[in-house]
């Protein structure tokens, strides 16, 4: 077996929400179809390189980053984003409004994406913020809510 070695590596919220067909959705948005990348999900993601719920988290992090993603995979490239109505944000911060909440996963996302850089110069690093349209109705209990998604430039 061989696995491919045009991938990349997406790095989402563990949130039930952004599974399934909405992480392909994600990646879709990025230009990646589904079998070209390898999901990494935490409570929060744009938490797990900056500041995790617990200090190792992040050692985790980098090991599946390093290991997995560059050495084994071949990944050229990492996809990090955050998302609206982040139980995880909500663990680690509290209670914030809409407009708070995104500000402060869009700098850590940004934080992330240049240590990504600083420790892997050649892996291209794009972000992006997905809004969860949790207000819309759905058609059952199965169905996933519909997201909007967002690139967001690495410098502000
Ligand atoms: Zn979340």
């Amino acid at each position: 077996m061989h696995l491919a070695t045009v991938i990349w590596t997406l790095v989402i919220c563990m949130d039930n929400r952004l599974q399934g067909r909405n992480a392909e959705k994600i990646a879709d948005f990025f230009g990646i179809k589904p079998g070209q990348f390898e999901g990494l999900t935490y409570a929060d993601p744009s938490l797990w390189i900056t500041n995790p719920h617990r200090w190792w988290h992040r050692l985790t992090f980098w090991w599946l980053l390093w290991r997995v993603s560059v050495k084994a995979h071949h990944v050229k490239g990492v996809v990090l984003t955050g998302h609206s109505g982040c139980g995880g944000c909500k663990i680690k911060r509290g209670n914030l409004d809409p407009a708070t909440e995104k500000r402060l996963i869009i700098a850590d996302l940004r934080r992330s994406a240049t240590k990504i850089k600083r420790h892997y110069p050649h892996l291209e690093v794009r972000i992006g913020f997905v809004t969860i349209h949790d207000d819309k109705p759905t058609l059952g209990a199965e169905e996933l809510p519909e997201i909007t998604i967002e690139e967001i430039p690495l410098a502000a």
